[in-house]
Formats: C-alpha cells, structure tokens, sequence
C-alpha cells in the first residue's frame, strides 16, 4: 500500500507514520516528501492539487490529512449519518473536499481515486502525544470543558507538557513526538479509546487496506 501523507509540520510528519504504521501493523511505502500545508485553512486549500496530482502522476493508495481541531467544533458521531455535514467541523470539512475533488476524476493507474485517511486532533497533535501518559488529556474531558465553558487546558499547556516549553525547536519537536508515539508503536487502541478523531483516521486506515484498490473500469489503466 503507497500512503501519502499531508500535515502542518515536518514533526507532525515523523509521527504521523509511525501511527499510520501502527493501525496498519505494517510500515507501507511513503510518498516522500510528504506534503506540508501551513495550518488551517491551507490544509483545505491544497488538499485538492494535492489529492489531483497524487491520482493522475502516482500510484498512491491512501492520501493521511491530519490536522488539529484548535478551537473548531469537535467531529461527533452524529455528524457520521449520512448526508450530515458541520460547516465549522474540520473532520466533515476535510471529507466534503475529498468527495467533491474525487466525484468526477477518471480513473487512472488502476484504480478508481486515492482513497481518503483523515484525522482531526483535538485540540491539537500534542494531546495524542500525551495519550497514556497523562489521564486528564483526552477528546471527552476537551468537549466537556468546552461546554462547560471552562477547557480543561490549552494548546500551549500541551505544548509545555510535550516538550518542556511552549516553543521548541523542530529537532526537539521531533526528538519528543517520537518518543511520545513509541508508547503506541505496538497497539493503539488506547489512543483510539481517547480519541475519536484518530480512531477515525485508523478506521479508514483499516477500510483501505481492506481494500487496497478500489475497482476501476476495465481497460481504465494498467494493474495497480
Ligand atoms: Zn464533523
């Protein structure tokens, strides 16, 4: 399986496959470099060059966006029904752009479209990392501090907990967000548990790989 991956950081990036790895329980080929958008809304911006380009000039499987919720309102599982779509939620957002860039490509390299991987952190990557280390982090404890007014930290205080500082340098962002997700290497059902925005990135994770090329047309391009 050939997985492309579109983040906001190169640390972002380096974590992100070793998740991406651990849902699949196997390390699939990268597209190196992978894509960088900066922040939100760029990620929505280029999503669709990005989706167009790895569909007609590679044999890309599965396009990972994952970017942080910030203060945007949090995917539920009511937004899953069908035809249900939040404007200020960037779960349903990231999807809309998937399926409206997607609708109408022909297919190429053998298979129908590059099939979607999304994640949203909530609020932002760093909670992920504290997932299993620290309790008090998780997507609940978020929305329900969120309603109640009062969230239960910041992303700055996540930050600070991450890395010991609320501005690290790219090395040592990296250096911690490796260590963070190596607790997850093997399993991640806990960070799944704790987090409804990646338990939906690893589900369409598990849905691509179960089907690693979606039909094409015949004589629509050669074997995948
Ligand atoms: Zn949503």
């Amino acid at each position: 399986m050939k997985v492309a991956l579109l983040s906001e950081s190169p640390a972002d990036e380096t974590a992100l496959r070793v998740l991406v790895g651990a849902v699949l329980r196997a390390t699939p080929r990268f597209v190196a470099p992978g894509f960088r958008a900066r922040g939100w809304p760029n990620v929505a911006q280029l999503m669709p060059a990005v989706i167009r380009h790895l569909h007609f000039n590679t044999d890309t499987d599965v396009l990972v966006v994952v970017v942080d919720a910030d203060d945007s309102v949090v995917h539920l599982a009511e937004h899953d029904r069908p035809g249900y779509f939040h404007p200020h939620c960037r779960m349903c957002q990231l999807r809309a752009v998937h399926r409206q860039t997607t609708k109408k490509l022909p297919a190429a390299h053998g298979r129908a479209r590059v099939v979607r991987a999304i994640g949203v952190a909530v609020p932002a990557i760093e909670a992920w990392y504290l997932c299993g280390r620290d309790p008090t982090v998780n997507e609940a404890a978020w929305v329900a501090g969120r309603e109640g007014g009062r969230p239960p930290y910041s992303r700055a205080e996540l930050k600070l907990r991450v890395y010991g500082t609320d501005r690290p340098s790219l090395p040592h962002e990296i250096t911690c967000a490796l260590q963070e997700v190596e607790r997850h290497r093997h399993d991640t059902r806990r960070l799944e548990h704790d987090f409804r925005g990646f338990a939906a990135l690893a589900s369409d994770l598990r849905a691509a790989r179960a089907e690693p090329a979606e039909s094409a047309p015949p004589g629509s391009g050669q074997p995948g």
